[in-house]
């Protein structure tokens, strides 16, 4: 994909028009504007708005990419620790299946770095006493844990990879949460304290909020429960250096005044000829629309005519994740022999991972609070959040001096994602939902994370809708 470097071009995009149109609104009129050229409106700038708005203007198309917030990148955002030390406040790993990206990054000269896992890990499995252990597993039964990723397994391979609804007993499964599936299935009390861990962890799920369909189809989605697992030849393999929000930057730039942030959207009405996008500065007028939100924020704008079928319910829920990101003077959990990683029981931080910048000089514990500990850890005042996080992480690694920083990023409760990594497909949303998902509504077509069918959730989920969007919108036109 090239989209060309318009930064310095002049901006022929659809803004606000301030002359009246005949029925005495403010109407901005790009395709009458650009005659004999096609536009097209591009909602939301995360990854997949940009990816869509990227190729269709590569492909000649008239865009303008409206965002809701004050910058780009939606669920990839970078959040500065030290002078020339930037982290990951959202998406953070990656690995080598993840074409898109990798194609994508090259093309943007940006490179991946190794998530640091060497050392021992430490687990505090029950109660506050941590145990280390070299490697990743928990020091649980083995047998019970074998058990349980078996069963997993072999969900995951009967699931429709292309239309999880078409899945033999989609109903019975879809209807069936995964903490319900755990009761009926699960007997070691091992395995139970596991799973929701190991939902948390991987797809920042509440067992009692998704699907066992869903967490089967997002493990297919993803390439399968070890490679999701895994750093080294896994899904967690590498980081963006410097952040992940870089690639949305740089692909913003490129697209120059065609984005406009701070244009939340609300309304998309369309007649036989286009599309009228009304953000809160003006409205834009072009001959398609691509939505590219997360489904709950995509159902809550207003479309006339209206859709024929809603594209999440109220059983589909936020995902549930806090980051927090503790910085200390260097990463001295390494001269002890730990990689960092830790897996715990009780919260606030349910994982813990190395995600120092490399050669930044200091040393960033990031933590998960996942799953229902999330929403919990959410409601806590500010002083609390950094005293319950701060004093688990000394517990957990005992050299750790007092941070340096500590930075909480709460997705649950982001007006403009609604939770992350991210939507949770509750019981009944694939059988019901999945086959609109992706479907045109006459002239507004839908991207976003979880509109992919391969890598659900994740950048190259939403990489790939993008083009898939766009591919739409070009065959259209
Ligand atoms: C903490 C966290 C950890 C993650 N970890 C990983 C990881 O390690 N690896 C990985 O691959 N992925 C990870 N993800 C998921 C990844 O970030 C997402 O899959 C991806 O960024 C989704 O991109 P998107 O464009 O589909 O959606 P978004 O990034 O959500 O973009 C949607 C955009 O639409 C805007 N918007 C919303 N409503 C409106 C409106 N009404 N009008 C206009 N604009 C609107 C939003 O502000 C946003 O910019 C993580 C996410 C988070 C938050």
């Amino acid at each position: 994909m090239t989209a060309p470097d318009t930064s310095a071009a002049p901006d022929t995009s659809a803004a606000p028009d301030t002359s009246a149109a005949p029925d005495g609104s403010a109407v901005a009129d790009a395709s009458r504007r650009s005659r004999g050229v096609t536009s097209a409106v591009v909602v939301g700038a995360g990854l997949a708005g940009l990816t869509a708005a990227a190729e269709l203007a590569a492909a000649g198309v008239d865009v303008t990419v409206l965002e809701a917030r004050d910058h780009v990148g939606g669920r990839a955002r970078g959040l500065q620790v030290a002078p020339e030390a930037w982290v990951d406040a959202g998406a953070a790993y990656l690995g080598d299946r993840h074409t898109g990206l990798h194609a994508l990054m090259a093309e943007l000269d940006l490179k991946a770095t190794p998530t640091t896992m060497r050392g021992a890990s430490r687990f505090a499995l029950h109660g506050d006493d941590a145990t280390t252990r070299d490697g990743r597993f928990p020091p649980l039964n083995a047998v019970a844990l074998g058990d349980l990723f078996e069963r997993l397994d072999e969900l995951t391979a009967t699931v429709r990879p292309d239309a999880p609804w078409l899945t033999p007993d989609a109903e019975e499964l879809d209807a069936l949460t995964a903490e319900a599936w755990a009761e009926q299935h699960l007997t070691h009390p091992d395995a139970r304290l596991f799973f929701p861990l190991f939902l948390g962890e991987m797809m920042a799920a509440d067992p009692a909020r998704v699907s066992i369909l869903h967490v089967a189809f997002y493990l297919r989605s993803g390439g399968g429960l070890r490679y999701l697992n895994a750093f080294e030849g896994g899904a967690q393999q590498d980081r963006i250096d410097g952040g992940a929000h870089q690639v949305c930057e740089r692909l913003a730039a490129r697209l120059g005044a065609r984005v406009r942030p701070g244009e939340p959207v609300r309304a998309v009405h369309q007649d036989d000829d286009g599309v009228t996008v009304r953000g809160v500065s003006g409205e834009y007028r072009a001959d398609v629309a691509v939505m590219a939100l997360p489904p709950l924020l995509a159902d809550a704008v207003e479309y006339v005519p209206g859709l024929p079928a809603r594209r999440a319910s109220d059983r589909t829920a936020r995902g549930c994740a806090v980051k927090v990101h503790l910085v200390y003077p260097a990463p001295v959990w390494r001269d002890h022999g730990l990689s960092g990683w830790s897996v715990n029981a009780e919260g606030p931080l349910l994982s813990t991972v190395d995600d120092s910048p490399a050669e930044a000089g200091v040393g960033v514990l990031t933590g998960f609070v996942t799953g229902g500990e999330a929403p919990r850890f959410a409601a806590l005042d500010p002083a609390e959040q950094r005293a319950s996080a701060v004093a688990q992480a000394a517990r957990l690694f005992p050299m750790l001096p007092e941070p340096v920083g500590f930075h909480v990023t709460d997705w649950v409760n982001e007006p403009y994602s609604k939770g992350c990594y991210a939507s949770l497909f509750g019981p009944g949303d694939w059988v019901r939902h999945g086959p609109t998902l992706t479907a045109p509504h006459l002239r507004v077509h839908w991207a976003g994370t979880e509109t992919s069918t391969e890598f659900f959730g994740l950048l190259e989920g939403a990489i790939r809708s993008g083009r898939r969007a766009a591919a739409e919108v070009l065959a259209r036109l």
